[in-house]
């Protein structure tokens, strides 16, 4: 089980990995934090899952995170009288609230919203882009629209109109009964789906009272538009590439990955690539070679976790594509030229006592060829800094704090382990040896470098930096 890479796997389960045996061995080939993916399931199902990682986590003695992914307002039209309909390029096609059964020329799109932010030449994609529709004309419950292109449209299709500011609550109804649930269960990250603006995540994060950390996940173009102000007040983001290559045009989403991830990462927040990772092997035991190639290219952009989505959650092969996962991170952190273009974005440490120490523990680590990085941390903002600073070997976490561990399964470099705070200095560095030893981090005669904070016990900024010999 020991992971010989410092970029995370999230995964998602679903129907095919549910059962105790399959995440159990879904997390031993190497996942390092599960996705329940609130858009399908029941509670019974996410609340099953949850318990059986629970136990996992029991039974092999090391925190494991759960992200539970909100739905978010995710707008769909509604049913046709016979489950589908053929369309053609320059029909026309009528969307209104009223929820009889759709028909060649007509079918319901239940979101008034939509209608009031719709203005003449606006348009909408259905089924992931692959019907476009543009507005003819419209009132405040009804349009009729062109199809621009498609053939054909079934029931309860996905809509998105990149270019329409909703007036949308961030939250639906059922995103808060789910919320509420996963917030009841325990689970270590929120994601909210279709963000917009910042106001969306301080929403959220009322309703959370601080019980799990936030992630916003871009995939529309006003979220891409404030995403300072989002990375400002959320604890990270997923880079939503599915939607947001919906939403905004496909061949600039590489472009925005690097972006995304070059600012999240400057400002020390979690960031996730996600979606059609290794998309093929839902149905093939082999990537194909450009899959393996848009793992790698996240893995040297400096992202935290690389995610899987359907590939675990209802594939054929979900192990396999685990395992090719690992083996391409693994592959790709060990190229020479590895270390050269992560640093390439290096942060420069803001000005506090907590950046200043983990700036200079990351210098003096390398200098010395330390074994570890280690973090004596309460909330576990000072192992963020210290991951912010992408050091080359790997960041020991050590908090008294469950829920600090288990968020931090998500963060780029990071060991947690759960322990009580050091007591004095003698207990700091023999317990910081004794854990590195353990965890197989460093072997005796190795030296780490280690950062806490005292008063011990005292959670409160980092204020002390030292060096330690790991003795057998
Ligand atoms: P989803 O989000 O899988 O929940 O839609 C990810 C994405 O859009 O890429
Ligand atoms: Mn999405």
């Amino acid at each position: 089980m020991h992971r010989n890479r410092q970029t995370k796997i999230l995964a998602t389960l679903g129907p095919g990995t549910s059962t105790a045996a399959r995440i159990a061995k879904l997390f031993d080939t190497g996942v390092d934090v599960f996705r329940f993916n609130f858009s399908h399931g029941s509670h019974a199902d996410h609340r099953k899952r949850h318990r059986i990682v629970r136990a996992l986590e029991e039974a092999r003695g090391r925190p494991i995170g759960i992200l539970a992914d909100l739905q978010g307002p995710k707008l769909r039209i509604g049913a046709f009288e016979n489950g589908r309909i053929e369309i053609k390029r320059g029909q026309k096609l009528r969307l209104d609230l009223d929820d009889k059964p759709g028909t060649a020329k007509r079918v319901q799109l239940p979101h008034p919203e939509i209608f009031e932010a719709m203005e003449v030449g606006s348009t909408l994609l259905l089924d992931d882009g692959r019907v476009r529709l543009k507005v003819l004309d419209h009132d405040a419950k009804s349009a009729e629209t062109e199809v621009i292109s498609g053939s054909a449209l079934s029931n309860n299709k996905g809509v998105n109109v990149p270019d329409m500011l909703l007036n949308l609550a961030a939250l639906s109804d059922k995103d808060r009964k789910d919320l509420d649930f996963a917030i009841s269960l325990g689970v270590d990250w929120l994601a909210l789906s279709f963000v917009q603006r910042a106001d969306d995540i301080a929403e959220a994060r009322k309703l959370t009272g601080g019980q799990a950390h936030i992630m916003a996940k871009i995939e529309k173009p006003s979220a891409v538009e404030h995403i300072d102000d989002i990375l400002e007040i959320a604890d990270g983001i997923m880079v939503a590439r599915g939607d947001l290559g919906v939403e905004t045009p496909v061949v600039g989403v590489p472009s925005l990955q690097k972006a995304l991830v070059r600012t999240a990462r400057s400002m020390g927040k979690t960031v996730v690539v996600a979606t059609q990772m290794l998309e093929s092997m839902v149905t093939s035991p082999f990537p194909t070679r450009a899959e393996v190639s848009d793992v790698a290219t996240a893995v040297y952009d400096g992202a935290d976790a690389v995610m899987l989505s359907a590939e675990t959650a209802v594939g054929d092969f979900p192990n396999e594509a685990v395992a090719t996962m690992d083996g391409v991170i693994e592959a790709t952190e060990n190229d020479k030229h590895y270390r050269a273009i992560l640093e390439a974005e290096h942060a420069v440490p803001e000005a506090t006592a907590a950046d200043a120490i983990t700036a200079a523990a990351r210098q003096v680590a390398e200098t010395i060829k330390a074994a570890a990085v280690v973090t004596y941390t309460t909330s576990g903002s000072t192992t963020l800094r210290a991951a912010r600073e992408r050091p080359s070997m790997p960041i020991l976490c050590l908090t008294p704090k469950q829920e600090t561990s288990r968020r931090l399964t998500l963060s780029w470099g990071v060991r947690p382990v759960l322990t009580d705070d050091a007591s004095n200095m003698a207990d700091m560095v023999e317990r910081a040896c004794r854990i590195a030893l353990r965890e197989d981090l460093a072997k005796p005669g190795q030296r780490l470098v280690i950062t806490a904070g005292v008063p011990f016990g005292t959670p409160g900024a980092t204020n002390i930096l030292r060096i330690a010999w790991v003795d057998g």
